[in-house]
């Protein structure tokens, strides 16, 4: 995967039939293998002297069978993607002539792309760092609104810019640190001191505000999770299906670990939220339910909200059980927002609600089967997701790789202000800003990164991307 010199092709139009298909090559090789297959339509239009970023419309032939009509669009080198001669060949969205056309390239030692490979050509090549070349992948996963800017961002150097940023004032800290050791003997070395210390906590707050974005960037790009909680029959699956319906999103049902999990995603005002059913928390001796409520309450603890779903229609019988969820709850809840739903309001009175459960602050009424208090609630989960960091535009760390890269850094930043403090030597100092530019660096590639790294991040790109 490593090579680049070579000249690899693949689809880059997602597999199965479709209107029209794309096939992307780069490399050296590109436009003369293609030469050997394709007749343009005019005879002015050759391949070989299209000028970059045209279209160039014409018939691929395999020895003197047509294939099939396609437009190229033409890309030289350096000025690609990839950085490379790139040519994408639009062809009808058969399977069959896609898989041809693919086939004629290979058999003219043409090479099939890993996933990912274009974009670390690109990478490669200086076209884009590591940042933002993972800004791509999200980019292309992105299912929200707020997960598509984040991306988008992240794609365009947001956080690259920031962390440059940062490297260069830390680049300078080195230098006065050296200037200060030139200086430990005379009057000045106050004076700098104080300087320093303000550099490298300033430093410190801008790492610090990065890695508090990723509370926020981390539900962004994963989804918010929201556990819910209530016995069988309280409506968990009538309301689920009424957020569903209220947003027109796409839900997925991904089967979870145990029997009685269920996910749901569903998107509310451009945040994905991720609905977590849980087996309940009633008390029990039987050995299969206990199981059950250990796993809700690891699954409240993974979540950000957490919702308590009760037939409020059958308060009179329920409210001492009732109660005592909601006790045993709020005792569980740490970070979370507990909300409490009184579902089936259709059918009670809330007044009667308001005094069973002593008017609690987190309560809203809720008919999920009609349809009402949905909006309330909604407003509710939104309130839950602190998202004024997007609205503020400022970089948001969606991604782990750069937390922890953070995180490190922040221990080195840590290092560096205790041994200002303490009156450490500039040599000694200048070995923990060296580690902090090391894992800042990181983050955007800009020093070595582990092979196996790259792997990871270019392996889950979609192949021709
Ligand atoms: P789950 O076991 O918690 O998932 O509960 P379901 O969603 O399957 O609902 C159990 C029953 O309660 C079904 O017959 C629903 O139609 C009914 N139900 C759910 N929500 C409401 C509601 O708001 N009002 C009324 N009247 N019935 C509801």
């Amino acid at each position: 995967m490593m090579q680049t010199d070579d000249t690899i092709c693949a689809l880059s139009t997602p597999q199965g039939m479709g209107a029209i298909a794309v096939i992307r090559v780069s490399g050296p090789a590109t436009f003369p293998v293609l030469e050997r297959f394709f007749r343009p339509a005019g005879q002015r239009h050759a391949l070989a002297t299209a000028k970059p970023y045209t279209l160039i419309y014409g018939t691929l032939y395999e020895q003197e069978e047509r294939v099939d009509e396609v437009m190229i669009g033409v890309y030289r080198a350096p000025k690609s993607y990839t950085g490379q001669d790139v040519a994408e060949i639009s062809c009808h969205g058969s399977v069959y002539i896609q898989e041809r056309i693919v086939r004629m390239l290979l058999s003219a030692g043409v090479r099939m792309a890993e996933p990912g490979e274009y974009t670390l050509r690109a990478f490669f090549n200086g076209k884009m760092d590591l940042s933002q070349a993972e800004g791509v992948a999200d980019l292309i996963a992105s299912e929200s609104e707020a997960a598509h800017r984040v991306a988008y961002q992240q794609m365009r150097g947001g956080i690259s810019e920031e962390i440059r940023g940062l490297r260069e004032e830390l680049i300078q800290f080195a230098s006065l640190v050296e200037l200060e050791l030139d200086f430990t003997e005379e009057d000045v070395e106050f004076a700098d001191k104080a300087q320093l210390t303000e550099l490298v906590a300033k430093i410190q707050r801008v790492v610090q505000r990065l890695l508090e974005s990723y509370g926020t960037g981390n539900v962004i790009k994963n989804g918010v999770p929201v556990a819910i909680v209530g016995a069988p029959n309280a409506g968990k699956s009538t309301l689920l299906n009424a957020l569903v319906q209220e947003e027109r999103a796409i839900v997925t049902e991904v089967a979870g670990t145990t029997r009685d999990a269920i996910e749901d995603e569903v998107n509310l005002g451009g945040v994905k939220f991720r609905f977590i059913d849980t087996a309940g928390i009633r008390e029990t001796e039987d050995v299969v339910e206990k199981i059950g409520i250990r796993k809700t309450y690891e699954k409240i603890a993974q979540s950000r909200v957490v919702l308590y779903l009760f037939d409020a229609g059958r308060l009179q019988e329920n409210a001492p059980l009732v109660r005592e969820e909601i006790a045993a709850l709020r005792a569980k809840v740490a970070g979370q927002k507990l909300l409490l739903l009184a579902n089936k309001i259709d059918q009670a009175q809330r007044e009667e609600v308001d005094r069973v459960l002593a008017n609690p602050e987190e309560l809203l009424y809720l008919s999920a089967l009609e349809g009402e208090g949905l909006e309330a609630l909604i407003e509710a989960l939104q309130a839950s997701v602190n998202l004024s960091a997007l609205e503020s535009n400022q970089n948001i760390v969606t991604s782990a790789r750069h937390y922890e890269a953070l995180r490190q850094s922040q221990e080195d930043l840590a290092r560096v202000a205790e041994g200002l403090a303490e009156g450490r030597s500039g040599d000694l100092l200048a070995l923990d800003i060296r580690e902090a530019l090391r894992h800042l660096g990181a983050i955007i590639g800009e020093v070595d990164v582990d092979r196996d790294i790259l792997g990871a991040i270019f392996g889950k790109f979609c192949i021709g991307k």
